[in-house]
């Protein structure tokens, strides 16, 4: 089971997947809303927080999630404060019931990785892409379209035709051929 504990939460908040399973795992903790008091009507217990990557609106929360569940952050950069455990590209990553993949895919931010479990066919996209062909921001500190686009590019050679469904840092997941909202992305980023 999925949950997007910020659906209903307007503002500077990223969206915030609750995963269950044998490794509950919040995926990003979003900002500016009690995210704890969410969580907390699915579960007592929270294992791991994984973030796609560090920029405010997806960590801000992350003190008050650490103190209430006591867990540790796993993250691709382990320089950022709120990083405690390293996630390396290429590395696996369980994740609710299955092993999802790390994809570093730098250009919207330079520590940022996809998550994909072709087990189940299951996409953490964070911010690189969003649903109907949107993409991340690359006028931010360290920004890069040219980098984005080959993201996109790396992300889709990893997923395959058992994607899907895609969950993405903001807006509504995809659970319809996702594959298509990613080439729509990439054409999308590519244009000038
Ligand atoms: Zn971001």
């Amino acid at each position: 089971m999925i949950q997007n504990l910020a659906t209903g939460h307007s503002g500077l908040t990223s969206n915030v997947f609750l995963v269950d399973g044998a490794r509950t795992v919040l995926v990003d903790v979003g900002a500016g809303f009690d995210v704890v008091e969410a969580a907390t009507q699915y579960t007592d217990d929270l294992d791991a927080v994984v973030l796609t990557h560090t920029h405010p609106d997806h960590i801000g929360n992350v003190d008050q999630v650490t103190d209430a569940f006591g867990v540790d952050v796993w993250g691709y950069d382990p320089a950022q404060p709120v990083v405690d455990h390293e996630i390396e590209d290429g590395e696996h990553v369980q994740i609710g019931d299955h092993s999802y993949e790390a994809i570093h895919t730098p250009g919207h931010k330079n520590d940022h990785i996809c998550l994909y479990a072709p087990a189940n066919g299951v996409l953490f996209a964070g911010d690189l892409i969003f649903a109907n062909g949107g993409f991340g921001r690359t006028d931010l500190e360290e920004g890069d379209r040219e980098l984005l686009i080959e993201s996109i590019e790396r992300l889709l050679n990893v997923v395959d035709d058992n994607l899907t469904e895609m969950h993405t840092g903001h807006g509504p997941s995809v659970t319809t051929n996702p594959n298509h909202d990613i080439e729509l992305a990439l054409q999308a980023a590519g244009m000038r």
